[in-house]
């Protein structure tokens, strides 16, 4: 049982900062009782159970949610950003993928280190690509069950090569659309072999089925995940309209626009998170809504290689449901902070260009403020997944804990400072009683990191 002040978004323009409340959670890792600690019932929990303190000048806040990362590419975060997109993926990200499947210990390596990370980080949750090798992707399931985070892998299924004549990763692809579906289905049982030992509510590994893109996958590839996804219920993840030369490829290839191809093969439902989606129209956006699909938006990657921003205020107001990826090592940063402070930035570029010319979009205002860029870190991602990235009875307790100031000597931590509740200041000001407010939690935001990061917990564990 936890006891202090929670921070959460049930909407998204709407941040809660519930002070003194308590939440309880069942051996399940579950949340079974949230409400102000002063209530009778929560008073006669705290009566009866150990509690952890949550100490004043910290808070609770619901584990952020990675909705596109890489795991293979891990091995080359934050390296030779500077080349384009093709010579990228055959120089660092192909050749990641390549030099994973071929070497286990090395796999086991990147992936382990990869979920320590994530912690540090706050993550609990990810979707992650994987690699074609289903042996390779398992390991990346075993790293990230053993480490506590809850994942979603995706073993790619590509049958058709991307690899330049002259890439070092050679052809990187499955023999044959059949081997590939093959390959999805045995990857999607060992999978959850993995964890069928354990209670239902200890599983934090899950399979994904993987399409890279449309320009790595034949029509028969797509048909049959679509059939094996609607067959057995199995998530999907992919890249939708990421760049121009992308989507114009797919269009003089297949005859269509990529969001088609994913539909007409039943790739584009509920079940479907695409990463990018840059380059939708506002009536693709109203189709991805109505279908279900989330979006993963990657505002550091895109900046690196769509060439534009995505429309992230209009998918909103469409009521498509968003989350943020890191797109590691497209992006260089596994901290969500990052992501969100990218998100905002992008998003202001967008509204200056957008009062100086009105007419690029009919959303009013297509800024967005730090608290609903914490809403799709937590919340939008994790309800893209099945998830409520939120605090309330009957979900999983996902949680990190961030301290702002010491209690004891009310000086701020890591790189905060808050001269307003510092003891040789005196007198009474607004943030003297030292209550967490939205202008102390904003600065958090702003420039907070790791150093502001205590406990951890992912279904209930610390
Ligand atoms: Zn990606």
């Amino acid at each position: 049982m936890v006891i202090g002040t929670f921070v959460h978004t049930p909407r998204l323009k709407n941040l809660e900062i519930l002070l003194d409340h308590i939440i309880d959670v069942n051996d399940h890792g579950i949340i079974t009782h949230f409400a102000p600690a002063a209530t009778l019932e929560s008073r006669k929990l705290i009566e009866n159970k150990e509690v952890i303190n949550i100490p004043k000048g910290a808070f609770i806040l619901p584990t952020f949610c990675d909705l596109h990362l890489h795991a293979p590419q891990f091995l080359y975060q934050g390296t030779g950003l500077d080349l384009p997109l093709m010579q990228w993926l055959d120089g660092y990200a192909l050749k990641a993928e390549a030099r994973i499947d071929a070497n286990p210990a090395l796999a086991r390596r990147v992936y382990s280190r990869l979920a320590t990370r994530l912690k540090e980080n706050g993550t609990g949750t990810a979707l992650l690509f994987g690699t074609i090798k289903e042996e390779t992707n398992l390991i990346l399931a075993e790293c990230m069950q053993s480490a506590g985070c809850r994942a979603f892998v995706g073993k790619l299924s590509m049958d058709i090569d991307i690899t330049s004549p002259e890439s070092p990763a050679k052809a990187y692809l499955e023999s044959s659309s059949a081997a590939s579906l093959e390959a999805a289905k045995s990857f999607i049982n060992r999978c959850h072999g993995l964890v069928s030992h354990l209670p239902r509510s200890q599983r934090l590994v899950e399979p994904v089925l993987t399409p890279r893109f449309v320009p790595t996958c034949t029509d028969e590839l797509l048909t049959g995940l679509g059939d094996i996804s609607n067959a057995q219920g199995v998530r999907v993840q992919s890249h939708l309209a990421e760049a121009k030369d992308q989507v114009e490829w797919v269009r003089a290839e297949r005859g269509m626009e990529d969001i088609d191809v994913f539909d007409k093969n039943n790739l584009l439902t509920s079940r479907t998170v695409q990463a990018h989606c840059t380059f939708l129209t506002l009536p693709d956006l109203q189709k991805v809504a109505a279908r279900g699909t989330a979006i993963a938006h990657c505002p550091l990657s895109n900046a690196y290689f769509s060439a534009k921003p995505f429309p992230l205020r209009e998918a909103l107001d469409s009521h498509v449901k968003v989350g943020l990826g890191s797109d590691v090592a497209g992006g260089y940063s596994l901290d969500k902070m990052n992501s969100m402070r990218q998100a905002v930035a992008v998003s202001r570029m967008r509204e200056g260009e957008r009062k100086l010319r009105p007419s690029i979009s009919p959303s009013e205002d297509l800024s967005i403020d730090w608290k609903e860029s914490l809403y799709l870190a937590t919340r939008g991602g994790s309800l893209a997944l099945g998830f409520e990235g939120m605090f309330c009875v009957g979900v999983p307790f996902d949680a990190q804990e961030i301290r702002l100031y010491d209690p004891v000597t009310n000086s701020g931590i890591g790189p905060l400072d808050y001269f307003d509740i510092e003891p040789e200041l005196g007198g009474a000001s607004e943030q003297s009683n030292g209550k967490l407010n939205h202008e102390m939690i904003e600065k958090w935001w702003c420039i907070g990191d790791v150093r502001n990061r205590g406990a951890v917990w992912v279904n209930g564990v610390q």
